[in-house]
């Protein structure tokens, strides 16, 4: 048998990865209660655009496609392409295996609203705007009406609810890190392993134009520990504690999971600074010194931007390159372009922007 299908699965955004995101939205609705903030149809909205949050992802993040200048990045304009086409893909499944076949045309449409705004909520170019709502709905608290049940939900305008469902999907996306040790470290390997098959492709490209290989997609240098590690404190982490907010349960499960997490990844940190203190066979050279991630420290949202990536690394969502520091240990370290093989002009344009790993 064929085994040519292999390379065409990406190895983390498949469909292992929607069922998993499909089962945390149902364990954030049904275990930790956020079916009673609401609507059945709200929550059969949000368990699709769970399924089918990544589908058809082709295992190369946005800054590829917007910096290659993809067919996907033409067609949606380089805003976020990759939940663009995946919420167009699921929207044409719905219609054409007729999976929502029963709901009036009211409740068809409120559907659809859920599910194509959960599926672009997953831009991690929209996380920071997201935490800022979040924080302010959270410090409103409009769910703490007295009964529970019912009265919670109905405290909540129709819009709140959106959001809601906006945040549950966004957070079961990112939630790896927020795992049992076993199911986070698993993730993180394949989510890794995506990185770096996409590095290895820049790498070809970057080797025919002389350019060097992109940060955290460069199986040589890029440390799995530091990106771990700065993905669950500068995003991850920040995110449950608001999530935890509104539903406590989180805090002694998902919140601690990401501490002892934390000191497993510092502890792989700590092995991975000892091994390239003393090379052996297969261990990075002098000049291939592992480097922690990139992350932007605004999430911008700018057309040609990209988004982090939904389990552990770096994005670039503004036009940047060098290196600084932000927020204390963690380095920004801006890669330079992939340059497209056509058109000089584009090059130009190209070489303002940052590929980066997602
Ligand atoms: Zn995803």
């Amino acid at each position: 048998m064929s085994t040519a299908w292999v390379d065409l699965v990406p190895p983390y955004h498949n469909f292992n990865h929607g069922t998993d995101v499909l089962l945390q939205v149902a364990q954030y609705a049904l275990v930790f209660g956020a079916a009673e903030l609401l609507t059945p149809l709200d929550v059969l909205g949000l368990g699709v655009a769970a399924l089918g949050h990544d589908v058809s992802h082709p295992g190369l993040n946005n800054a590829f496609q917007v910096n290659s200048a993809s067919e996907l990045a033409l067609r949606y304009a380089d805003v976020a392409v990759l939940e663009a086409h995946s919420a167009a893909v699921v929207g044409t499944l719905v219609r054409d295996r007729q999976l929502l076949l029963g709901l009036s045309d009211k409740d068809f449409r409120r559907c659809r609203l859920i599910i194509c705004a959960s599926i672009l909520g997953t831009d991690m170019s929209t996380h920071f705007k997201t935490m800022e709502r979040l924080t302010k709905f959270n410090d409103a608290a409009p769910w703490t009406a007295e009964g529970g049940g019912a009265a919670k939900r109905d405290a909540l305008e129709a819009e709140e609810r959106k959001f809601v469902c906006d945040v549950l999907l966004h957070t079961a996306d990112v939630s790896n890190p927020a795992r049992p040790w076993d199911l986070c470290k698993k993730w993180s390997d394949l989510v890794m392993d995506e990185f770096f098959r996409q590095g290895d492709k820049l790498c070809d490209k970057e080797a025919l134009l002389g350019l060097p290989i992109s940060p955290n997609c460069n199986r040589a240098s890029t440390s799995q520990a530091g990106c771990s590690i700065g993905f669950s404190d500068f995003i991850v982490k920040p995110l449950f504690c608001q999530v935890a907010r509104m539903l406590p349960g989180l805090e002694g499960t998902a919140v601690a999971c990401l501490a002892s997490n934390r000191e497993k990844w510092v502890d792989a940190k700590d092995a991975e600074a000892s091994a390239a203190a003393a090379p052996a066979a297969g261990a990075p050279e002098d000049g291939a010194k592992r480097e922690d991630t990139a992350f932007d420290a605004a999430g911008d949202e700018s057309p040609g931007g990209a988004r982090l990536g939904d389990d552990g690394a770096a994005t670039t969502v503004r036009e940047r390159r060098g290196t600084r520091a932000v927020r204390g240990r963690f380095t920004m370290s801006w890669p330079r372009a992939i340059v497209p093989e056509r058109g000089s002009a584009r090059r130009g344009r190209s070489e303002r922007s940052s590929p980066v790993p997602t």
